[in-house]
């Protein structure tokens, strides 16, 4: 699928999101939440600056950030409050907690430093007390809505279309940073606001290293190319990889691929809601492992993917994550040989009640 149009989404049902967090609170004794970072914001709020904090409790949600993003608070937050604080934000977020009645404020361990939360608890004085809450919000971000499916729906056509141009301009004697270059240009002619993570064009042995940054060097006719991209529409990622072999497939390439892209179906076809990420992986590992090259894939099988392009679930050999409906997941073995190259195939999927819906549709 592919969508050129930048129209403006409908809003985001932000209401349904904050009720469902509200509703989780007196299971865990807080009466109000603190909301930090950048991605849980904006899924709570539609807010996208990248200074502010949420406090959300059962009867109000306020939008603390500065007077840079007055307005912008006040269009893409219509269901806050917004207070522009001009003095330091942790004694403007001390004076609304307060002024809310909140006992129990939420804060998350995982991204409030020591000084912050020393700093906030100070301010807070006795009366109120700081709970630690880890990963509230990125909980409900598991499941997407049919809000951000849309959105995501339209990133991923877009990577997909990226790819079209990556195969036509992936030619012996090519630069690996100019391709990059061609991607970052192609993304954003598309509509997309950036590329979600810096594209990984990786050439012969460079594509040994599943991370390497492009440099200077030249593509060569036989050898295989890792190409991993993607963009970002709406604050939503996309992130898809495809391996070619510019100038003519070898039979190297051919054996190598054959079995990354059976580990890669044999994972889909197992996903469901119900599975474990680590009974996926196992399934993606073990023909890798079958077809000897077991210690050749050094990383996990796939991850979770939304308004962060590395987000829960994971699908790993250590991974506790169960699969569920409405979960946005890439399935990405590879193998990865020191002295020729890297092969990896990576498809988004969705999944649902029985299986998966593959949302990537570029070919391989
Ligand atoms: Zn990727
Ligand atoms: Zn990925």
């Amino acid at each position: 699928m592919s969508e050129m149009s930048n129209a403006t989404s409908a809003s985001p049902p932000i209401m349904d999101r904050v009720g469902r967090l509200v509703a989780g609170f007196a299971a865990v004794g807080v009466d109000g939440l603190l909301v930090g970072t950048e991605a849980n914001r904006r899924y709570l709020s539609g807010f996208a600056g990248s200074a502010g904090m949420l406090l959300v409790t059962p009867q109000r949600r306020v939008l603390i950030t500065d007077g840079r993003y007055t307005e912008q608070a006040g269009m893409q937050a219509p269901d806050y409050e917004i207070v522009i604080h001009s003095g330091p934000i942790l004694e403007q977020v001390a004076a609304t907690v307060t002024e809310s009645g909140v006992r129990r404020l939420g804060f998350d361990p995982g991204t409030t430093t020591v000084a912050a939360y020393q700093d906030l608890s100070e301010r807070l004085g006795e009366g109120i007390e700081l709970v630690a809450m880890p990963g509230m919000v990125e909980t409900l971000r598991l499941v997407k809505d049919e809000h951000e499916l849309a959105i995501m729906r339209r990133v991923i056509g877009m990577a997909d279309d990226v790819l079209a141009m990556v195969q036509r301009v992936l030619v012996p004697g090519a630069l690996e940073r100019d391709v990059a270059t061609q991607i970052e240009h192609e993304f954003r002619t598309l509509g997309a606001q950036k590329t979600s993570f810096d594209a990984i064009v990786a050439t012969g042995t460079n594509g040994a290293m599943p991370h390497h940054l492009p440099d200077d060097t030249v593509v060569r006719a036989g050898e295989p190319v890792v190409v991993d991209i993607g963009g970002i529409v709406d604050g939503y990622c996309s992130d898809i990889t495809r391996t070619f072999c510019p100038g003519g497939r070898t039979a190297r390439f051919d054996e190598i691929y054959s079995i990354v892209l059976e580990a890669e179906e044999a994972a889909i076809d197992g996903v469901a809601a119900g599975m474990g990420g680590r009974e996926v992986d196992a399934l993606a590992r073990a023909v890798i492992a079958e077809a000897g090259y077991g210690d050749y894939f050094g990383h996990g099988t796939g991850h979770g993917v939304g308004i962060d392009v590395h987000e829960a679930p994971r699908l790993a050999e250590t991974a506790t994550d169960t699969l569920q409906a409405g979960m946005v997941h890439s399935i990405e073995p590879g193998i990865y040989l020191p002295n020729w190259g890297g092969v990896r195939i990576e498809d988004l999927l969705l999944v649902t009640a029985d299986g998966a819906e593959v949302l990537t549709a570029a070919p391989k």
